[in-house]
């Protein structure tokens, strides 16, 4: 099984998985190049009609929506999978008075003192 990656606005709390990004480490360097995308968004307006401006990742080369950027520019933004889990992910086991299952923390590796969750970021994004 393979687990598809994207990125997650904190301050915004929207996210964006990218189809067939399957490399964390390539949208952890997207992050860090954040600014430079947001630019190209003005860049491509500029150009010609008959010039397409894309920038491809993934298995399967998804175009990604540069004006997720724009709209994200200067925003805190965090590695995040298609299940609504950070990138590195705490992934500490704790279980819940009266269920049988365990459950698995999704938020950040390290995270602060607050308890372990595995409230989806997506959830938590609708429900907040
Ligand atoms: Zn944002
Ligand atoms: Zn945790």
């Amino acid at each position: 099984m393979s687990t598809d990656y994207g990125f997650c606005c904190l301050d915004c709390k929207d996210c964006y998985i990218v189809d067939d990004e399957r490399n964390p480490d390539t949208v952890a360097s997207l992050i860090m190049l954040a600014d430079k995308l947001a630019e190209l968004v003005v860049l491509d307006a500029a150009l010609p009609q008959a010039v397409d401006l894309q920038v491809s990742a993934g298995y399967g080369r998804t175009n990604l929506c540069l004006a997720w950027f724009a709209t994200h520019k200067g925003h805190k933004l965090e590695v995040i999978d298609e299940y609504g889990g950070f990138h590195p992910r705490c992934g500490k086991t704790y279980k819940v008075e009266g269920e049988k299952f365990t459950r698995y923390c999704k938020k950040k590796e390290n995270h602060d003192g607050e308890a372990c969750s595995d409230r989806s970021m997506f959830a938590w994004a609708n429900h907040d």
